[in-house]
């Protein structure tokens, strides 16, 4: 059981009020807040440690070096990663599909066919569309159906040995479906296809085991799961981070540069040009550690119950629809208001103090798919009560009677 009184008091940022109301954070899709750890870890890296890494024999180069690198370890051990060199620091999620899809980009052919879905985050569809562009390759798209899961039977069918790559997201950052991707891997190997799975919106919920799932690629964001912003990871396996070119060219990713030629460093440091986010890498292993340290069995359960009130609570209305019903799903909701613009909605409750996303989600042909401009999403996260949801219904109630 989770001491969520304690959990909350770890988070300044809750305590605040916005437009005079007591702040209801359920925007957490977007974005987690960060403990008080994270915060400080932050400052204690500047005020302590700060020097670059890596580069040099003083003693503030080493401590960052190891501060740093110790920080890679921790998210091998919380990923199951094989090697740590396997883990890469990156910018986010975005980043490490850009470097994931513009290797591909590079090695795939004419006739080559990439598998997405229609659940995926506009940066799990666009750098495939570069991909396909550049190499001539296919894209081809699993479709879903009306409770927003992805169709297995269709997905089989458009596999074949001409597949090289299949990219999904774990869970649905629009509607909050989770994924079989367990199946999906299995099916991918089967025809020798690689297998990128886009964990944004999953690493928040569950501990990925990346050996168990046995994906060749796992990439989230460091925001999402209490860290800060501008940091993530790209796990990859070696056999595919060795015949990946490397995506930037710069200070750390080389062996040797003359100008007729330059031979890259080994892993991780191939994929790790210039100066990164020092900082953020090394909170970011704060951040898993805090989160570690609540465990992710208890944040799974207790969300889910979370999610259970909050579905219960809704499906007291009139007039609501709700997007993505699948019985596998995170704590997310995406719902509307029969005739009411899901802006309008937002933008009262935020008077109110109540904090959720509206719009498309970065997710369009999903909102195309059920032909509608947006959602009204909420998503909760361990820190969320009961309490919060009420305040929510009644916020909702309020708004759905100046707009009917
Ligand atoms: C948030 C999110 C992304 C993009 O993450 P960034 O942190 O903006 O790079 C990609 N996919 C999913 C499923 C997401 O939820």
């Amino acid at each position: 059981m989770l001491d969520i009184k304690s959990i909350r008091a770890d988070f300044p940022i809750l305590t605040q009020h916005v437009n005079g109301k007591p702040l209801v954070y359920f925007d957490n899709g977007a974005t987690a807040q960060k403990p008080q750890v994270v915060i400080d870890a932050i400052a204690k890296y500047y005020e302590e440690i700060n020097a670059n890494i890596h580069r040099g024999v003083h003693h503030l180069s080493q401590v960052a070096t190891d501060v740093y690198e110790e920080s890679r370890l921790k998210i091998q051990k919380h990923l199951n990663a094989r090697h740590s060199y396997e883990v890469l620091f990156t910018s986010g999620t975005t980043f490490g599909i850009n470097l994931v899809a513009n290797g591909f980009g590079q090695i795939l052919k004419p006739g080559d066919e990439i598998i997405v879905s229609h659940l995926e985050h506009h940066s799990n569809i666009v750098p495939w569309q570069f991909a396909a562009e550049r190499s001539g390759a296919t894209l081809k798209v699993i479709p879903m159906n009306e409770k927003g899961e992805l169709m297995m039977d269709e997905y089989v069918k458009l596999l074949s040995p001409n597949t090289k790559i299949v990219a999904v997201n774990h869970i649905s950052n629009a509607l909050g479906t989770i994924n079989p991707i367990e199946f999906i891997i299995e099916k991918a190997h089967e025809v020798g296809a690689a297998v990128l799975i886009d964990g944004a919106q999953a690493t928040p919920h569950l501990k990925p085991d990346v050996q168990a799932l046995d994906c060749d690629f796992y990439v989230f964001s460091g925001h999402k799961i209490c860290g800060p912003t501008g940091t993530g990871i790209l796990y990859g396996k070696e056999k595919w981070l060795n015949q990946l070119p490397p995506y930037q060219g710069g200070g750390e990713m080389i062996k040797e540069v003359t100008f007729e030629k330059t031979t890259y460093a080994c892993l991780p440091h191939k994929f790790e040009a210039g100066t990164p986010n020092i900082a953020g890498g090394i909170v970011l292993g704060v951040a898993v550690d805090y989160l570690n340290a609540i465990g992710f069995d208890n944040i799974e359960a207790y969300e889910q119950e979370l999610l259970d009130y909050a579905t219960k609570r809704l499906q007291e209305f009139d007039g609501i629809e709700f997007y993505g019903t699948s019985e596998h799903k995170a704590s997310v909701i995406s719902f509307n208001f029969t005739g009411i613009h899901p802006y309008d909605v937002g933008a009262i409750i935020d008077k109110l103090g109540v904090a959720v996303r509206t719009g498309h989600h970065c997710a369009q042909p999903i909102m195309n798919y059920f032909n509608i401009p947006g959602t009204i999403r909420a998503s909760f996260a361990f820190y969320n009560t009961k309490e919060e949801i009420d305040i929510f219904i009644e916020a909702l109630k309020k708004a759905k009677t100046m707009l009917s």
